[in-house]
This record gives C-alpha cells, structure tokens and sequence, in this order.
C-alpha cells in the first residue's frame, strides 16, 4: 500500500510551517511542506531538518493554476493520492494600509477565497476517501461580520452552491470598487473572505459526504505571525493545535464544523 500524504499549503512560515512540524512529528506518512516561492520553502525545511524532523518539499502557489496541476500529477502519480490537505495560505492586508478598498478586496478575495478553491478543485479529485481537509479561517469567519441580514440568509442557506457562493463573494468585490460595500459587507475584506471560506467549508462537506472525507473550518486563535505584525498573543505551535486537531485526532464524526483555537466547536453566527 502505498504511503499516506499530508499537505500544507503556505508552510514557509507561521502557523503553516507550525502545523508541518507538528504533522512531522505525528502523522504517520510523507508530509510536503509548500510553499509558492522556492528559496523561503526550501529554508524553512532545511530548518526543519536541523530540528530532526524530515518534511518533503515542492511548490505551491496557490494563485496559479499551473502550479497546483503540476503539484496534483506529481503527487498523483508518486503516491496515489492526498490524506490530508490543511489550506493555511492567505494575505491579510495590515489596518492601516493605505492600499485602495477596490484593490484590497479584489487581491483578499482572489487569494483567499478564489485561489483556496481554484487548489481545492485541482486537487479534491485525487483525495483519497478517509481524507480530512482542513480550512484554516478566522475569527473574523464569523457570520456576524456580514452586516445585511438577507446576504446573511443566503450563505447560511442549506442549499447554497459553489457558484452562488462565488457570485456572493464577486458582488462584494464589485461593491468595494464601487464604495457601496460598507453598509452591507462590513469594512473588512479579509473578513469577507473567511465567511466565504466558511461557507465553502460547509458546501464543500455537503459535496464529499457520500465519500468519508471531512471538511472543516478553524479559527487559530490570535498568533504571533507576520500577518499579525506579531501582534498576536499565542506562540504559532498553539495557532496550529487546532488545525492539527482537525487533520489527525477530531472524530470522524466532526464534519464541516467551524473550530475554535481550543479545538471547540464553535456557532458560526
Ligand atoms: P503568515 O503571513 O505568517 O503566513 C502566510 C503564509 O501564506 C505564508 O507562507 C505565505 O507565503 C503564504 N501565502 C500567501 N499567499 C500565497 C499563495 N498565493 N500561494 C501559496 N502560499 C501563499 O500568516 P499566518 O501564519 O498568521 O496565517 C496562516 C493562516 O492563519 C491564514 O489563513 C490566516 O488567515 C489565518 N489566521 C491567522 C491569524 C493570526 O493571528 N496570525 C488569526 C486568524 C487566522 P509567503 O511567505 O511567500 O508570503
């Protein structure tokens, strides 16, 4: 039988290259550390090594495309397929960025959203049955930060597909470039983003579940990473305790749930 295979995605650094040293040191079978620029990824494993842990290496941009279907073919044809598949990569533009909200909600939701499911889509095909998949959101995820009740019903809706979803996330981003966002979406684009990939999370578990695979969401918990401009009051090996969680010991049973940093299961309103 051939090896199992767990990946992570923006594993260079943070609460990604947190949850690759943790799968080293757990998870029974090959672990890629990914990454989309070469030198960062092949350093953070050489940093690895040097703690005894023995990650593989290949690029991932999660953004393009090619990239990923390159990654798919290898991995399909070196091992068969994926067991655990941890879609950590995102942007967060700082608070105080002076960047235009057009191009802050355009460049969010292209990485966070858009390009987490152009990956998913290229690579759920070779998931293995049993497979987890883990979502890593935030507590900005919350549905609460969508500020109109209606929109608020239609991601919530029980039979809301990826493309009505993705119709929601590109009306967000023609309002921003537009300025009418606010009232309605709230002011943050990277907020917008986790609910869509909260949302993803759920229509994605309705998908897979005639198939044993587990599609989760999980908020780290506020972590002291670049994008929190280490800001954020938990270690990175505590921001990866919950995706960790969810890719190795949550019970089968646990299927497209919204986690909390504790490994609680939390409301997603
Ligand atoms: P970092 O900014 O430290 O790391 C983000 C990682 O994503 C980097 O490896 C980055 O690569 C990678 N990345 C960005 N774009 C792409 C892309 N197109 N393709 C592949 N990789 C990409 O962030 P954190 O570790 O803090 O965040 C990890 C996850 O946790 C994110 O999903 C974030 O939203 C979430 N989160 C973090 C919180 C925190 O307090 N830190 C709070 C709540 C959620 P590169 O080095 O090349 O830029």
């Amino acid at each position: 039988m051939s090896s199992k295979v767990a990946i992570v995605t923006g594993g260079n650094k943070g609460i990604g290259l947190a949850t690759v040293r943790g799968l080293c040191q757990r998870f029974e079978g090959i672990v890629y550390l990914t990454s989309r620029d070469v030198a960062r990824g092949e350093k953070a494993v050489s940093d690895l090594q040097k703690e005894g842990l023995n990650p593989k290496y290949h690029q991932l941009d999660i953004s393009d495309n090619k990239s990923v279907e390159v990654f798919r073919d290898y991995i399909k044809e070196t091992y068969g397929g994926i067991d655990v598949l941890v879609n950590n990569a995102a942007i967060h533009y700082p608070r105080d960025s002076t960047v235009p909200i057009s191009v802050k909600a355009e460049q969010t939701l292209f990485v966070n959203y858009f390009s987490t499911l152009s990956t998913c889509e290229i690579l759920f095909p070779i998931l293995r049955d049993g497979a987890r998949v883990v979502n890593v959101s935030s507590s900005a995820g919350r549905l609460n930060h969508i500020l109109n009740q209606e929109l608020r019903q239609k991601f919530e809706d029980p039979t809301l597909t990826i493309p009505e979803l993705s119709n929601l996330m590109r009306d967000y981003v023609d309002a921003a470039k537009l300025g009418t966002h606010a009232a309605d979406w709230g002011n943050s684009s990277y907020a917008v983003s986790k609910v869509g990939l909260n949302a993803l999370t759920k229509v994605q578990q309705r998908l897979l579940n005639d198939r044993d695979i587990k599609v989760n969401a999980v908020h780290p918990g506020f972590v002291d990473t670049d994008m929190s401009l280490h800001k954020g009051t938990l270690s990175v090996e505590e921001g990866a305790r919950g995706p960790l969680y969810l890719a190795l010991d949550a019970p089968d049973s646990v299927r497209g749930q919204y986690l909390w940093y504790d490994t609680t299961i939390v409301s997603w309103y």
